[in-house]
């Protein structure tokens, strides 16, 4: 089957029913399907579907942002970080220089030692989406070569 190019309106729900996230009115998330565009236990639900097509996704946290990884969490020492620099907790700051650098988040800070996250958020969790279908249509072989959506809700280049 083709690649195609699909519009969703969805909202992301904890099994708790709190809501984590969601498209907005006007605002749909627009992505290639195959290019690692959304994760992947999402995108593999969608591929069965069709526009105007409604359906309850649950993805579980291995096929979400994976399970968390307890050598990913670390303590370091105080000392590691500014002396004048306010450090607590839900802080939060990239391991590193670049972009793609792990984000790390403050767990908790003591006189001599800071423990700190490199999880994602939503590791460990397993995730709801209730998804809409507004729009699917064959992806050019533009997009294909670039590996994501081109025109409106896509990229401008
Ligand atoms: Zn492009």
């Amino acid at each position: 089957m083709k690649a195609r190019v699909i519009s969703i309106h969805y909202s992301l729900t904890d099994t708790k029913g709190k809501l984590i996230d969601k498209s907005s009115q006007g605002n749909p998330l627009v992505y290639l399907e195959g290019a690692g565009n959304i994760i992947a236990g999402l995108e593999a639900e969608i591929r069965q579907l069709k526009t105007g097509d409604k359906k309850q996704i649950t993805v579980l946290a291995k096929d979400a942002y994976g399970n968390v990884d307890s050598s990913l969490v670390m303590e370091v020492a105080r000392s590691q970080f500014p002396a004048d620099q306010d450090i607590k907790s839900g802080d939060k700051f990239r391991g590193g220089s670049d972009a793609h650098s792990p984000v790390f988040e403050v767990k908790s800070v003591t006189d001599t030692h800071v423990t700190i996250d490199g999880n994602h958020p939503l590791a460990g969790q397993d995730l709801i989406f209730d998804i809409e279908v507004l729009e699917t249509r064959e992806a050019s072989e533009e997009e294909l070569s670039h590996g994501h959506v081109h025109g409106p809700h896509g990229h401008h280049h």
